[in-house]
């Protein structure tokens, strides 16, 4: 296992419970708001999340976006857009690591410590599942090794197949 690999660990529940610099919101392009992770995020946020998400003019799928967590215990939310599965040839894959990427990315501008990233796209946007998490540890790893921020990541395993994969992905971690 190398240094990145021993910062990254899988967690089981619900993301907005977790005392961690900042969780990853699996958004939607309007930013405001919708079912899924994304409305337990804002529903455990308050209004007030809604709120600062109606100033950022959206975002694309690929590309994230910093907000404050409100009632959270996260001081940070990072809502990043996912791709809709498509079948694989719409650039799928590489939207999808631009996610963790970019999520990351602002995070390590931040200095945060602690980060956690529900499964994006695994939901209703209906990624094949253990391709969405071999791309997930597999950025997540790229990224850790060339960054000392931030220091840890939990991937967080909210159903049986996504903990299934993170399980068979990072023995060990679990
Ligand atoms: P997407 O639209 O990106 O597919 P979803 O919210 O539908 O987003 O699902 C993304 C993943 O988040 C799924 O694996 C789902 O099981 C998981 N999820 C749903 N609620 C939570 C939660 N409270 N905490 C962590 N993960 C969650």
């Amino acid at each position: 296992m190398n240094a990145g690999a021993r910062r990254l660990r899988v967690v089981y529940g619900d993301i907005t419970r977790l005392e961690v610099d900042a969780i990853v919101n699996a958004a939607n392009s309007t930013l405001l708001g919708g079912g899924g992770v994304d409305g337990t995020i804002h529903r455990a946020a308050g209004p007030e999340l809604l709120a600062e998400c109606r100033t950022l003019g959206g975002c694309s799928p690929g590309q994230s976006k910093l907000t404050r967590g409100y009632r959270l215990p996260a001081r940070w939310v990072i809502h990043t857009v996912g791709p809709v599965w498509r079948g694989g040839g719409e650039r799928e894959d590489e939207v999808l690591a631009s996610s963790y990427r970019t999520a990351l990315a602002l995070a390590a501008d931040k200095r945060l410590a602690t980060v956690a990233f529900p499964a994006i796209s695994c939901g209703v946007y209906g990624f094949p599942i253990p391709r969405a998490c071999r791309i997930a540890v597999r950025e997540i790893e790229a990224f850790l090794a060339s960054s000392p921020h931030p220091a840890r990541v939990d991937l967080v395993a909210f159903d049986e197949a996504v903990r299934r994969e993170y399980a068979a992905l990072l023995p060990g971690s679990v």
